[in-house]
C-alpha cells in the first residue's frame, strides 16, 4: 500500500454523455471533506484521464461515489485499484440502499459508506492512512438517520476549469417529506434538512467571486416545496443580485403566481416538473397532480416569467396500460411544455412498491434482483419484475410509443431537460436556438451541431479524451454561430 496522504477520487465515464461535463456534487463534497481532514484529493475523471496513469500517483486510498448507472463500471475500476494496492472506499445512493448486500455482490470495495457519512468516512480513511487498517465492520455510517445538511461549504476546485460547463450543483435542502411509492428518496434519509440561507448564499457568492457568471443546478429533491425556507433564500438571492441563473426540480402543485415571480427574479431559468402520469388508476405519489388543468396553469405561470419548463413522466407504474398512456398523452397535449421526457418504470430497493409488492400487484422475477438491478443499465434483456398489467419489455415498448407521439405530434422537445438547458445557456446559447436545433433532422445539422446536440440529448458520449477536452469549446462555437445566424435574419 502507498503511504501518502492523497486520496484518489475516481469518476467512471458516466453512462449518460452529458454528465461527463458536469461537476458532480457527491465527488465535490468528498474532495471538500478530504481537504478539511488534511488530505489531498486527486481527481481521476475517466472521461478525460487515464486510469492506469492515475494509479501511478501516490495515493493510499481510491474513493468512489456511485449511482446505479455507473455502479458496474465502478466495481471494475475498484477491483483494479485494489489490485494496484489501494484501499477502496465507496459511497453514494446505490450502496446506501444496498448496505451489507454490497459485500454479497462484490469484494471490490474495502469500505462502504452508507448515508450522509462523510465525516465518519474521513475518520476511517485517515485511520487507514495512519496504518490502522480497515475497520472490521467495513460499513461506515448507518444511513438510517434523519436528514442533515453537510456543514462544509462545497469546494469545487478539484474540477479543472475548462473541461466542464460552468454549471454547478448546489444543495439547499436534503430529503423529501413525501413518500411517493416508486421513489427511494424518503428511504435514503428521514425527513427534510434545510441549509441555513447564509451558508447557501456563501456557496453562491463563492462561485460568483471565483468564476464570474455561473449557472446553478439546485439538486434538492423538491425545491418548490420548501415554503418559507425557499422564500427566504429567493429573497436573499434577489437582494444579492449575483450573476447566477439556475434550475431545479419542482412540482406543479406548488407553483403560485407569487412563487413563479419570485423564482424568476432570483434568476430561475428552467424547472424540471415531476408529473409521472396524468391517468386515473396509475399509482403516483400524492404530491403529483393528475389534473392537466393544474399542470397547465403552473406551466403558463412559469412561462409568463420566462422560465423554461420540462415535464417528466414515468411509463409503466402499477396500473399503467396502453389506455392510460393514451390518457396521459391526451392530458398533456394542450399543456405548453417546452420539453417532455421520461423513462420506463424501474422497481428500486427500499421503495414502498418494493416493500409491499403484493399490495401493488408487483411480481418479482429475479429473487436476487436487489444486488443485480444495476445489470439493467448494460443488459436491456435483464428482466426482474412485472406489474399486474405490464412486463418490463412492454413498459419499454410503451415508453418508445410515448416518445414517438411527443415527437411526431410536435408537442414539445423530447427530453430537453433543465440541465441541458443550463449547459447551453452557460455557453451563450438561447433557448429558442436550442429548441430549433433539437427538433431539426440529423441530416440538416453540421458536424459540430450534431455532436453538441447528440451529447445534450444524451444520445452519445465522447470516448476520446482529447475530443472530450475540447467539447465545451465546440459547444461555445455552435451556440455563438446560432446566435449570429438568428441576429442576421
Ligand atoms: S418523487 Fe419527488 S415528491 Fe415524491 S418522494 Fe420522491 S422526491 Fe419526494
Amino acid at each position: 500500500m502507498k503511504n501518502h496522504r492523497s486520496v484518489l477520487i475516481v469518476r467512471p465515464q458516466p453512462s449518460r454523455g452529458l454528465g461527463a461535463f458536469y461537476r458532480n456534487l457527491g465527488l465535490t463534497m468528498l474532495a471538500t471533506h478530504a481537504r478539511s481532514s488534511g488530505l489531498e484529493p486527486l481527481l481521476a475523471d475517466l472521461t478525460f484521464d487515464d486510469f492506469g496513469t492515475a494509479l501511478q500517483q501516490e495515493s493510499a486510498v481510491a474513493a468512489f461515489s456511485l449511482y446505479i448507472d455507473d455502479f458496474a463500471c465502478g466495481m471494475e475500476l475498484a477491483a483494479a485499484a485494489r489490485q494496484a494496492g489501494r484501499v477502496t472506499v465507496v459511497g453514494g445512493p446505490h450502496v446506501t440502499l444496498l448496505r451489507h448486500d454490497v459485500f454479497a455482490l462484490t469484494d471490490a470495495f474495502d469500505l462502504v459508506g452508507v448515508g450522509d457519512c462523510l465525516p465518519q468516512a474521513m475518520a476511517a480513511i485517515t485511520g487507514v492512512m495512519r496504518g490502522g487498517g480497515v475497520p472490521a465492520a467495513r460499513i461506515v455510517g448507518s444511513g438510517t438517520g434523519t436528514a442533515r445538511m453537510d456543514e462544509l461549504v462545497p469546494d469545487y476546485t478539484i474540477w479543472p476549469e475548462h473541461r466542464y460547463f460552468p454549471v454547478f450543483p448546489v444543495e439547499f435542502s436534503r430529503g423529501c417529506r413525501q413518500h411517493c411509492p416508486f421513489c427511494t428518496d424518503p428511504v435514503l434519509r428521514r425527513g427534510v434538512a434545510v441549509d441555513p440561507v447564509q451558508r447557501t448564499m456563501a456557496t453562491l457568492r463563492g462561485l460568483a467571486d471565483r468564476y464570474g457568471q455561473v449557472w446553478v443546478r439546485f439538486v434538492d429533491s423538491s425545491m418548490s416545496s420548501l415554503g418559507t425556507d425557499l422564500d427566504q433564500l429567493l429573497d436573499a438571492m434577489i437582494a444579492a443580485d449575483l450573476p447566477i441563473e439556475w434550475a431545479a426540480y419542482a412540482y406543479p402543485h406548488d407553483i403560485t403566481p407569487v412563487l413563479a415571480s419570485r423564482m424568476a427574479r432570483a434568476g430561475c431559468r428552467a424547472l424540471f416538473l415531476g408529473i409521472e402520469s396524468l391517468a386515473e388508476g396509475v399509482r403516483v405519489g400524492k404530491h403529483h397532480t393528475k389534473h392537466p388543468g393544474e399542470v397547465s396553469q403552473a406551466v403558463d405561470l412559469l412561462h409568463e416569467h420566462g422560465i423554461f419548463v420540462h415535464g417528466n413522466f414515468i411509463i409503466g407504474l402499477p396500473g399503467e396500460t396502453r389506455r392510460t398512456v393514451e390518457q396521459t398523452l391526451a392530458g398533456l397535449a394542450p399543456i405548453r411544455f417546452d420539453s417532455v421526457g421520461g423513462s420506463p418504470f424501474f422497481l428500486t430497493p427500499g421503495s414502498t412498491f418494493e416493500r409491499r409488492p403484493e399490495k401493488f400487484g408487483i411480481r418479482i422475477l429475479d429473487p436476487a434482483w436487489r444486488i443485480r438491478q444495476h445489470i439493467n443499465f448494460y443488459d436491456p434483456a435483464h428482466e426482474y419484475f412485472a406489474t399486474a398489467t405490464l412486463t418490463q419489455p412492454q413498459m419499454k415498448v410503451l415508453h418508445g410509443q410515448f416518445r414517438r407521439h411527443i415527437e411526431t405530434e410536435h408537442l414539445a422537445c423530447w427530453n430537453l431537460s433543465d440541465y441541458a438547458a443550463l449547459c447551453w445557456l452557460s455557453v451563450g446559447g438561447s433557448m429558442p436556438d436550442l429548441a430549433q436545433l433539437w427538433q431539426r433532422p440529423d441530416g440538416e445539422l453540421s458536424h459540430d451541431q450534431r455532436l453538441v446536440v447528440d451529447v445534450l440529448k444524451e444520445k452519445t458520449g465522447l470516448t476520446l479524451p482529447r475530443q472530450a477536452a475540447g467539447f465545451v469549446t465546440v459547444a461555445h462555437r455552435v451556440a455563438s454561430q446560432s446566435r449570429a445566424r438568428l441576429a442576421g435574419l
